[in-house]
């Protein structure tokens, strides 16, 4: 479905949340790490304001730069000119301008880089990415002429250009006009956009399906010995073999696969780079705690979790569903997303004779909001 389709209650596509944060809060994060930042102005629809003004709640403004809420207009262009004009008013310094689609959450600052060093050399810019399915051109339903797609791109934001062209070009733009995006009355203009290279990634949420587009998967893995006097946990619970974990925390092997796995999928490292083993604050931790304290860092949108334990000397198969359930309520999850196995060794090496404990995870990722 797509959005702002049901006009009795329309959800503004910049105000969904991915992962605990607002698509539009995500879309402005990368632009806010550059040093030369400096004004930022979002653009609502006579209405949405407060709504809109929500959705940045949370994001993290740098104090070099000011944020402006200005009314929009009945297009995209009319708010683009509001914006623009704003701007020039206000008399701001920046040199550049970089006019990005709050609906576009998955913006890289690599990305913002290559475009703005284009629009440095050649005073506008944009990424782009070529054009893949057959292109026609069609009326009534039937194909009239097929295009030579090699001479197309498809051009998405951010679109930057020198501050003082597009004063220009927005002070002669009538309040009817409407272009599909910036460099469209910026060329008419006369002036010159040179094309960066794009992202696939970068897209607009149009539909509700395209929320869990980028997705990223995430693999860890965990052992432990084996010893006498020790508790037996795993995935939070505590199950009656002789012998337990030998390890600075409680050495729920299995929580520590599932956070390397979660970890691994935003590429921020392992368990040990947040949780030191040498440092005491963790010695003895519940392993639940280290899970819980992750989930909240990272916000990951969990799709499933598969995991395989390998362990010989204690039946788990009768507990595998109580350390699914534990596993669903720590994440959140329902329990048919959450899948644990149980394997032995065959007898062979320190897992087949019993000393160690194994356990493995793999997990998807709606995307990662880090
Ligand atoms: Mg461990």
């Amino acid at each position: 479905m797509r959005f702002n389709e049901n006009r009795d209650n329309p959800v503004k596509k910049e105000c969904v949340r991915i992962n605990g944060r607002s698509v539009l809060s995500l879309a402005i994060a990368p632009f806010l790490s550059f040093e030369g930042l400096g004004n930022i102005v979002v653009t609502y629809r006579e209405g949405t304001e407060k709504e809109i003004r929500n959705a940045l709640m949370d994001a993290d403004i740098p104090e070099r730069a000011e944020l402006y809420f200005v009314k929009g207009g009945e297009t995209r262009t009319a708010s683009v000119r509001n914006a623009v004009l704003f701007l020039k008013e206000k008399k701001q310094g920046s040199p550049f301008i970089a006019i990005h689609d709050g609906a576009r959450p998955f913006v890289t600052r690599s990305l913002i880089e290559r475009t703005l060093s284009l629009a440095v050399t050649y005073g506008s810019s944009a990424p782009s990415l070529p054009l893949t399915d057959a292109i026609k051109k069609e009326k009534d339903g039937f194909v009239i002429s097929s295009l030579d797609r090699s001479c197309m791109k498809r051009v998405q934001t951010p679109q930057i250009f020198r501050a003082d062209s597009l004063y220009e070009v927005y002070s002669e733009t009538g309040d009817d006009a409407s272009y599909q995006d910036d460099i469209e009355p910026y060329v008419l203009h006369g002036g010159k956009c040179r094309l960066a290279q794009g992202d696939e990634e970068n897209i607009k949420i149009t539909y509700q399906g395209d929320i869990g587009k980028t997705m990223r998967i995430g693999y860890g893995n965990d052992i432990h010995r084996l010893t006498e006097g020790r508790k037996f946990v795993l995935g939070g619970t505590v199950l009656p073999f002789s012998r337990g974990e030998e390890a600075h925390s409680d050495g729920d092997v299995l929580i520590h696969a599932v956070i390397d796995a979660i970890l691994g999928a935003c590429a921020l490292g392992d368990i040990g780079t947040l949780f030191p083993p040498e440092d005491d604050e963790w010695k003895d931790a519940d392993s639940r705690n280290l899970l819980r304290a992750v989930l909240d860092k990272v916000k990951p949108g969990i799709i499933n979790l598969d995991s395989t334990v390998t362990l010989e000397g204690f039946r788990l198969s009768p507990f595998i569903p109580q350390i699914r359930k534990s596993l669903a309520d720590l994440m959140s999850l329902d329990i048919t997303r959450v899948s644990v196995k149980a394997k032995t060794n065959e007898g062979l090496g320190e897992l087949g004779s019993g000393r160690a404990v194994k356990a493995e995870a793999v997990i998807l990722l709606s995307s990662a909001s880090t």
